[in-house]
């Protein structure tokens, strides 16, 4: 929980004279502006990692609305990540999977079918075992809410501070940097990270450019649940308007099972599908579903998202590094915007405990070059592959369906590369940050 701001203050121990708080003594002060996943993971792991050789203070006005009882009015984020194994690992390595691990689901299986909506029956094309390595799934569903709240304690038990208000700004001085609260208080700190989310404000002001693009389609969210067991099964339907993902939720609900499905559809058919009463909504989500879990009830409203890809021009600018979607946005259509955030922040925490480590400046070039270094490449190929696989699914051109499903096909009869690709899923492809790898900080 948040704590107050009179305990947030003594907690952080430094407050001055004239309410610029922050920066007395050797310690090291980060304010990561942005209390997501990413920007609470990476929180934590400096804490655990350097103690109270580094103060960190995390803003965010969500904070506030989380400390809400049950059945406020705050609005919950319906979101259920697919939480590949390279994540686990790390979570596990942070102490906050055990926090998770009952109401995570193992991800055991995926099909994946490509049919029009009015075809009667959707043939598989591919399927993938879901093991990486003897009795690990490649990905475990994991609900947004159960996560965020396991990040959020960690980090307030190891000493992390929780502002619950947003930073209006970030501005650099020649050897600190202040972040601006609304109330008038400003923490003077070596380095600010921008995990503001996909329209980060310090992004624009810093003067960061961005590049990318919105997509003709929203992602729609929703719990359902079934009367027969998904088995641990995770089902991609490729159909005209986009991906339509069922992913396997643990066992409850009305009708004992559950899945949450992700949903991508043409924009210009989201508001006749949300302004529809449940009963209309029921019948538009089984006509993709289809019936083979048995039937079906909606067990939350659906939610949209508009979809979008970007990516930051820098990674920094003078003692503002960006993390998680303020400096990557992709297609949720592999389920990887989340696990690129992570492994954003596994890699950001590891340059910044290293340049600490080494008595040098972490709002300084060395930081923001081995960050910037350690992700673009793989930010890059990352955006480009979810972008690729959208724009050749997302289509009804008979000739590239008669393509697409014969490259299914062949990579179903090619047990190497659906390895590849699983390893690929899990996250475990290419050089890992430590934490990724389970390894200390
Ligand atoms: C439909 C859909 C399905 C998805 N499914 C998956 C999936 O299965 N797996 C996966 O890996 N990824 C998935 N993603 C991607 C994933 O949701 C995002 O990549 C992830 O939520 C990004 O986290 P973030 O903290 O960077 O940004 P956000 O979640 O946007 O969080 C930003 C935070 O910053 C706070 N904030 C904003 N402004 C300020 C400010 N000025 N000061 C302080 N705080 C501020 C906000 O309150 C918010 O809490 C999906 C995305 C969509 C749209």
């Amino acid at each position: 929980m948040a704590c107050p701001p009179d305990e947030q203050r003594a907690k952080r121990d430094m407050v001055q004279g004239d309410g610029v708080s922050g920066r007395r003594g050797a310690a090291r002060e980060i304010v990561v502006a942005g209390g997501g996943l990413p920007g609470l993971a990476l929180a934590l792991a400096l804490r655990q990692a350097l103690g109270e050789a580094v103060r960190v203070t995390v803003c965010d006005p969500a904070f506030a609305r989380r400390d809400a009882p049950e059945g406020g009015s705050a609005p919950r984020d319906l979101r259920a990540y697919a939480v590949a194994a390279a994540a686990r690992r790390m979570l596990e390595r942070l102490g906050v999977w055990d926090a998770v691990r009952a109401g995570a689901q193992p991800i055991t299986e995926m099909v994946i079918t490509d049919s029009r909506l009015a075809d009667p029956v959707r043939p598989t094309f591919l399927t993938f075992e879901g093991e990486v390595a003897e009795g690990e799934p490649f990905a475990h569903m994991v609900e947004g809410g159960g996560l965020l709240r396991a990040l959020r304690d960690a980090a307030d038990a190891a000493g992390v501070v929780l502002e619950a208000s947003p930073v209006l700004a970030a501005v650099p001085e020649t050897d600190a940097i202040v972040a601006r609260l609304p109330d008038g208080r400003r923490i003077r700190a070596d380095l600010v990270v921008a995990a503001d989310g996909a329209r980060s404000r310090l992004r624009e002001a810093a003067g960061i450019g961005w590049v990318g693009w919105s997509y003709p389609q929203s992602g729609i969210v929703a719990t359902v649940a079934h009367e027969r067991d998904h088995e641990g099964r995770a089902i991609e339907h490729f159909l005209p308007s986009g991906p339509f993902a069922v992913l396997p939720l643990p066992p409850g609900g009305p009708l004992g099972h559950r899945s949450s499905i992700v949903w991508t559809e043409r924009q210009s058919e989201v508001p006749a599908l949300l302004g529809g009463g449940p009963d209309e909504a029921l019948i538009e989500v089984e006509r993709r579903f289809g019936l083979a879990l048995g039937r079906l009830a909606l067990e939350s409203p659906l939610r949209a998202y508009p979809l979008s890809f970007g990516i930051a021009r820098r990674f920094g600018a003078r003692r503002l590094l960006l993390l998680g979607d303020a400096a990557h946005v992709i297609h949720p259509i592999a389920g990887q915007g989340l696990n690129l955030g992570l492994r954003s922040a596994a890699a950001l925490a590891e340059a910044l405990a290293d340049t600490m480590r080494l008595g040098l400046d972490p709002g300084g070039p060395e930081a923001l070059e081995t960050y910037e270094r350690s992700r673009r490449f793989d930010t890059l190929a990352m955006g480009a592959a979810t972008d690729g696989l959208n724009r050749l699914f997302s289509t009804d051109a008979l000739p590239v369906r008669l393509a697409r499903d014969l490259g299914l096909g062949l990579v179903d009869r090619l047990p190497g590369l659906k390895r590849l690709f699983i390893r690929e899923a899990a996250g475990l492809r290419g050089r890992q940050p430590r934490l990724m790898r389970g390894e200390a900080l």
